[in-house]
């Protein structure tokens, strides 16, 4: 621990061409998470807010919070006075916002999908919102208005009509005004002032002054992610979630015409979120004196920052890779999946197409992390953990449903009849072959 702290801030450093196959593969895990742990210690606080309601939710807010509120939730139109910030921080948060809109609101498809699969077969798929939705706005460390915007805008573009946001209170029980101005700007109905399980809790179960909503979306804690997860597998609860959440994770490529202050400034930009943040370097036929500068750049610009605490933790537990060329630097990335991929390369977009896995990715020098946390348009909330093999990051779909319709004609019907009826035989449901047949037959006999 000493050593650490006294130490230079560094990377761990591995050439691809020097590990065995067994060292590739455990550079692409992430830190075990203690998940039935924290599921044992989550499960009483779910039972408690189910049993007991708005009571176990102050009791618990006073327990984890350490504030004593009155009422757990405020409801909309949000007290003016409460949502106060000055003229700079509203234009920023106005900004992003127009810039978050626009991007979601160009995902959002209204047509329906009308496609003649026969004559006289018709199919239709078209969307509507889901009706009642929960976002979880972590706030146990930070204040984070950018959270609130990246799933309140989604949701507000979709047309949900119920949006519970939920944030854990400060200490003298209110709520950060820059997270209440967001939630008024996307139209949330409340506002509910709990955090940690005990806030998925009443959102996945309802209280007396919670309503209860079909899904809760958003990152947060172990505790956070836990009790989602626990809703989501009990079937009382009957709700979904967004994605299964874990600490933040950037990987960077690097060529020979990258900038060293600029990458190491990305690698810190992750770094600083908690001691549990991976970043990783992939090096791609670097110069050496171009990756001693990058490293000396990260001890520099780590030394100086508010949070050099948490990067002194999280920075030795991240490593650099050093590859000779695109294709392996590319297949380490995309077995990695990284939450956050910059492509610091020479000729960035040309590589776009090779990346497979990735929550979001950053083109060029001039394209930081940064501006996709907070506002150039993309969502924030992405997969990690490695889940960007199959899930997307949160987007104006996460809170759609899809639904189907189909018309037959009596000539298609016919058409299709003998098929349906063979394979209804052949899996041995006789009411669903009946049902056909029925109609088959007074076709036929018209005919
Ligand atoms: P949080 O809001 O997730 O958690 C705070 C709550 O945790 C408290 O209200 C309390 O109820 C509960 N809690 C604390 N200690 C507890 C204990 N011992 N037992 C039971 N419950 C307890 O805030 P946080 O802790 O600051 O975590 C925020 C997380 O969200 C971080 O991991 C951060 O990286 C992540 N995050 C991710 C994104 C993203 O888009 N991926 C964005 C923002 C934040």
């Amino acid at each position: 621990q000493d050593v650490v702290a006294e130490g230079t801030i560094k990377m761990q450093k591995y050439d691809l061409s020097e590990i065995t196959p067994e060292k590739r593969s455990s550079l692409l895990q992430r830190p075990i998470i203690k998940s039935d742990e924290i599921l044992e210690r989550v499960r009483p606080i779910v039972d408690d807010v189910r049993k007991r309601g708005d009571v176990a939710l102050l009791d618990l807010t006073a327990k984890y919070d350490g504030v004593r509120l009155q009422s757990p939730v405020i409801t909309s139109p949000f007290p003016p006075e409460l949502m106060s910030i000055d003229d700079a921080t509203k234009s920023a948060i106005d900004q992003a916002f127009d810039n978050i809109l626009k991007f979601h609101e160009a995902q959002y498809d209204r047509s329906t999908l009308v496609v003649g699969t026969m004559p006289g077969i018709t199919c239709y798929r078209f969307s509507r919102p889901i009706k009642s939705v929960g976002l979880y706005v972590p706030g146990g460390t930070a204040v984070l208005p950018s959270t609130a915007l990246m799933l309140g805008i989604p949701a507000m573009v979709a047309g949900c009509k119920e949006i519970v946001m939920a944030c854990p209170p400060r200490k003298d029980g209110s709520v950060a005004s820059e997270v209440l101005y967001v939630a008024h700007k996307i139209g949330a109905t409340k506002v509910l002032l709990a955090g940690g399980a005990q806030a998925v809790a009443a959102m996945a179960y309802g209280t007396e002054s919670v309503p209860k909503v079909d899904k809760i979306c958003g990152p947060g804690n172990q505790y956070v992610t836990a009790a989602k997860m626990l809703a989501q597998n009990d079937s009382s609860a009957m709700i979904s979630i967004d994605m299964p959440a874990g600490p933040s994770e950037l990987l960077v490529i690097a060529d020979d015409t990258s900038v060293p202050a600029y990458v190491a400034s990305d690698l810190l930009s992750q770094a600083e979120h908690g001691e549990d943040s991976q970043v990783v370097l992939v090096a791609v036929s670097l110069a050496s004196n171009l990756l001693e500068e990058i490293e000396k750049e990260i001890h520099k610009q780590a030394s100086c920052l508010p949070r050099v605490d948490i990067v002194r933790q999280s920075i030795p537990k991240s490593f650099i890779l050093n590859v000779t060329n695109m294709s392996d630097a590319l297949k380490f990335s995309n077995d990695y999946a990284p939450e956050h991929l910059i492509l610091h390369l020479e000729d960035p977009d040309s590589w776009i197409n090779e990346v497979d896995n990735a929550g979001s990715i950053f083109l060029g020098s001039y394209s930081p992390e940064s501006c996709g946390d907070y506002a150039s348009g993309t969502n924030h909330t992405l997969p990690t953990y490695g889940y960007a093999r199959m899930y997307s990051g949160v987007n104006t779909q996460t809170f759609l449903k899809h639904m189907t319709a189909q018309k037959l004609t009596m000539d298609g019907l016919d058409k299709i009849g003998d098929t349906v009826m063979r394979l209804a035989e052949i899996e041995g449901l006789e009411a669903h072959r009946n049902a056909v047949a029925i109609r088959v037959k007074d076709i036929r006999n018209t005919k």
